[in-house]
């Protein structure tokens, strides 16, 4: 075991909250050894065992919330209550993946049709082995146990590599594990930089990476995943739009859309970072919206910018949207490391990066539209497509316009509430990632299809499948694919 260790840092002070081994390759390696021996016991253990042990799990968590909270708080800096509110979160999806998995997964009856009228077939998805999880510091309890849970309930062990910024939560979800299920290191974490995601995503004994984090980490991951062919699944950010529409509900919109945008500091992968607003109701969304940042205090509301290097991100953005477009709500003074007050700017230019890049921050650019398809147009022209948010009053035109939102999720008259439905799958596209987490697609994300065909009886007269087949045979199948699909339909 390495003797190097880092620091874990409370942002808001600079206090150190813990000291964590940096884990080296060797030890990276030793732990995905354990894991193997684990994940061959764990997926043996079948379903209802799982379910039972990860429920136990879950209660274990439900116990340990306000510690937890309280450790989140310190490692990332968001208020004690949102941090509880994304634990209830995690466990409601632990709850979730443990009471679905053997039905989304388990052994099923497939229908065989009728040249197969003498086969019987089964379906079933097995666990992977060993699946590593590389993890994000701005939910650094719900956004891993998205992986974690899923790919536990699914059969396989898992090596938990969390963000250098959280790595004590990250060590004590692991440990609470521990109380549920001692035999074997099923669900590992191991701490470390940058270089021990690396060396854990470059195992070949890891059958999948779940990784959440830059775009530009992924590539980095998903080349060393190449060399052994490991799939992965990247959930890497986004440039989440909100739209407003002329019907909207204007006080509850700016509400939403302020909450999205400035909880947890801006700091989320769905939150809203660009807002479409129909002319019909700007002015009136404009006055809710200012009203209420009014109000929002950095430091109380939201907390610190959790990663420093991110402050210089914030800055550069609002730098260059100030000075294009018109600042309703802050400015450039905004940014007071490690804490940045609210910013809204108007009329910022769409290829400018406060539009188009990552911010990451609690700003937001607003932008007054014609109609709701030209804000539908401005919101789908991004390289990312993660989530997405839409107010109207009028259901149907909304579910309308969310269906052709290019994202992965969309929610109306809400913000990130497809978050909490654990049915609902979470995952996005183009430069935000692929694969999905959450919902009975997440299951199925972290196991392999295993199709069994069981011959029940030789068909009399049909056997196709033989050297000894003749030419009354190959008639009689032709006569019976003309029957079955010889029709056309116009
Ligand atoms: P990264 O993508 O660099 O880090 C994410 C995770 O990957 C961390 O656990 C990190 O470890 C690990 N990692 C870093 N390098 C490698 C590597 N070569 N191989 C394997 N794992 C690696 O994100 P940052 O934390 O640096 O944040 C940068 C930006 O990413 C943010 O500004 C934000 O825009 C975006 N982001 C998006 C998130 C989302 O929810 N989708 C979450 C976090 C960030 P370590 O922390 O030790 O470097």
């Amino acid at each position: 075991m390495s003797t190097v260790t880092f620091d874990s840092l409370n942002p808001a002070t600079g206090a150190v909250v813990g000291t964590h081994p940096k884990a080296s390759p060797e030890a990276v390696h030793e732990a995905v050894g354990r894991a193997e021996t684990a994940a061959a016991w764990w997926g043996a253990l079948g379903h209802a065992e799982r379910k039972r042990r990860l429920l136990d799990y879950k209660a274990v968590l439900t116990q340990h919330i306000r510690e937890l909270a309280a450790l989140v708080h310190e490692e990332n800096g968001k208020p004690v209550g949102d941090a509880t509110l994304e634990l209830v979160l995690a466990i409601t999806h632990l709850d979730w993946a443990a009471r679905n998995a053997a039905k989304v997964l388990g052994r099923r009856r497939v229908n065989t049709g009728m040249i197969g009228l003498n086969l019987a077939a089964t379906l079933e998805y097995l666990p992977l082995g060993v699946v590593g999880v590389i993890g994000p510091w701005n939910y650094p309890v719900f956004t891993p146990m998205g992986s974690i849970a899923y790919a536990l309930a699914a059969g396989n062990a898992v090596v938990f590599k969390p963000s250098e910024l959280t790595p004590g939560i990250g060590v004590r979800l692991a440990e609470l594990f521990k109380e549920s299920v001692p035999e074997h290191e099923v669900f590992q974490t191991i701490t470390g930089l940058g270089e021990t995601g690396a060396a854990l995503a470059g195992d070949p004994r890891v059958k999948k990476v779940a990784f959440t984090g830059s775009t530009a980490t992924a590539k980095r991951v998903m080349a060393a995943c190449a060399e052994n062919l490991t799939p992965i699944v990247a959930e890497c950010g986004g440039k989440d739009a909100f739209i407003v529409d002329a019907d909207a509900d204007l006080a509850a919109a700016a509400d939403a859309c302020l909450w999205g945008a400035m909880s947890n500091a801006g700091q989320t992968c769905v939150g809203v970072e660009r807002v479409y607003v129909v002319d019909a109701v700007y002015d009136g969304f404009m006055r809710e919206l200012t009203e209420r940042a009014a109000r929002l205090k950095a430091g109380e509301d939201y907390g610190p910018i959790t990663m420093p290097g991110q402050v210089e991100i914030i800055k550069r953005h609002i730098d260059d949207a100030t000075k294009a477009g018109k600042a309703v709500t802050g400015g450039p003074d905004a940014v007071r490391p490690p804490y940045v007050d609210p910013v809204i700017v108007e009329d910022v230019p769409e290829d400018s990066p406060a539009v188009r890049e990552e911010t990451f921050g609690p700003t937001i650019t607003v932008r007054r539209t014609r109609d709701a398809q030209e804000a539908l147009e401005l919101a789908n022209a991004s390289a990312y497509g993660l989530g997405g948010t839409i107010f109207s009053r009028n259901a149907r035109r909304a579910t309308e316009l969310a269906r052709l939102m290019r994202s992965g999720m969309t929610a109306i008259n809400s913000v990130i509430s497809f978050a909490g439905v654990p049915a609902l799958p979470f995952g996005g596209v183009g430069d935000s990632g692929f694969g999905r987490i959450h919902g009975a697609d997440g299951l199925r994300e972290f196991a392999r299809p295993k199709a069994i065909s069981r011959q029940r009886f030789a068909m009399p007269g049909m056997n196709l499948t033989s050297f000894n087949r003749g030419p009354e045979e190959l008639e009689r199948l032709v006569r019976l694919i003309t029957f079955l699909h010889g029709r056309r339909k116009r």
